[in-house]
């Protein structure tokens, strides 16, 4: 039997696709050694210029290692990057995003392939990650309809389109089944769920709590404008995580303009407030650096992050990305201007997740993963870590904890 590696890079959704295609492989033996086997699958990403280069240094070090394995390219990179790579011959193949489930016959072919696909495509078989052994990720939908100005996302994913309801409760179904309380719905714009089927992630939500054994429930990311009425209605239910991670990006209007971002900061602020008020903690992604974020821009922008109740923070500095509208745009942002502002915005969410830590300090409802030397991780329903001492077992255990330690990086318990 062939022996196959697969090597990927990238973000979750692309680790997940790795999965499927693992999972379709059956006449070929799943290596773990990449200097000796017959195939090489390289799983791309494509989000910055830095992650082609890293994705063909890795393709050029096979070439020279394992100069006999056919290296195949798939993933995000062969929608921006294959044609050039198969044409100069630095892969043997080239096979797209809807074209992972048939992976098993494509791998047998003889003769060089570019089968670039579509990128409408769905895959049928739903992709679950595990934490330990209680929680589960699940992707729920693929692609995304909005244009950011700076993200190469929908010209390699395509569209929103989501996985059918009954398939995703049936996988949930089967996973409480199985023990699992805690599911993250995940997906490379997971808000936009139910959209072409004509429901939405309130609906499924519903659905998904009914199930036995379902005890809490994690969005991935959410934008502004997804958040309805039908959805802000469930945020007194029990098992919703006491966490939303909503994707601002920034807070000046003329940067979220630049962007070509759907919110504007009058009704994120409103809306942050509103969910605040019901005891949410409340993360966010930022991009920092990206072009025309000039001293004014970004000063009226800490302002408004100070006036925000937030409490988790994905800070990214912009990189470069051809093929976008950003790519395009000036003046840049100095490097080690970007890394200041990096570092100033994620000093005071820093501040603000402590100041919320001390006030909600009570009934944290915490999920411990495996333990190691009596000491077990987990996060409370505000998605703060927790570290637990203990002699008892506690892994996989739910466990209810009262006025912890508070320090500056997490929550100290002792049980
Ligand atoms: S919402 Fe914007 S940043 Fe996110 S995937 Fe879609 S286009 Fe890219």
């Amino acid at each position: 039997m062939k022996k196959v590696y697969f090597k990927t890079f990238g973000c979750r959704t692309n680790q997940f696709d790795t999965q499927v295609m693992m999972s379709k492989l059956r006449e070929f033996e799943l290596s773990h050694d990449e200097n000796s086997s017959d195939i090489i699958v390289v799983n791309s990403c494509t989000v910055t210029n830095g992650a082609d280069s890293s994705v063909r240094n890795y393709i050029s070090s096979m070439k020279r290692k394992n100069p006999e394995a056919k290296v195949i390219l798939a993933g995000c990179g062969s929608h921006s990057k294959g044609e050039g790579l198969f044409e100069d011959k630095k892969v043997f193949g080239v096979m797209g995003h809807s074209e992972k489930e048939k992976i098993n016959e494509i791998l047998k072919l003889e003769t060089p392939f570019y089968q670039i696909g579509d990128l409408k495509h769905i895959d049928s078989t739903i992709v679950e990650d595990f934490i330990g052994k209680s929680r589960a990720f699940i992707k729920i939908q693929e692609g995304c309809n909005f244009r950011c100005s700076y993200c190469i996302i929908p010209a390699v994913r395509g569209d929103a389109r989501s996985h059918k309801e009954e398939t995703i409760l049936e996988q949930v179904r089967k996973l409480a089944a199985n023990g699992f309380g805690e599911f993250i719905l995940t997906g490379t714009n997971v808000g936009s769920y139910g959209q072409d089927h004509q429901t939405s992630m309130a609906k499924l939500l519903k659905k998904m709590s009914q199930i036995r054994g379902v005890r809490r429930i994690r969005i991935g990311s959410l934008e502004p404008i997804q958040i309805d009425d039908e959805f802000m209605e469930l945020l007194n239910e029990p098992w919703m995580a006491k966490h939303l991670h909503i994707a601002l990006q920034h807070t000046s209007d003329k940067m979220l303009e630049l962007m070509n971002r759907r919110n504007t900061y009058k009704t994120d602020f409103e809306l942050f407030h509103k969910i605040a008020s019901k005891g949410y903690a409340l993360g966010t992604d930022y991009i920092v650096g990206h072009p025309g974020e000039g001293e004014q821009e970004w000063k009226e922008a800490m302002e408004r992050v100070k006036e925000l109740p937030l409490t988790h923070l994905h800070a990214f500095s912009y990189s470069k990305r051809d093929n976008t509208v950003s790519a395009t745009m000036k003046p840049e942002v100095r490097g080690n201007i970007a890394k200041e502002r990096h570092r100033e915005i994620t000093e005071i969410i820093k501040a603000k997740n402590f100041a919320f830590r001390r006030k909600y300090n009570k009934n944290l409802e915490v999920l411990l993963e495996n333990g190691k030397d009596n000491t077990y991780y987990g996060f409370d329903q505000y998605f703060n870590k927790v570290e637990v001492k203990s002699q008892e077992d506690l892994s996989s255990n739910w466990v209810l904890l009262n006025n912890l330690e508070v320090t500056d990086d997490n929550n100290k318990a002792k049980l």
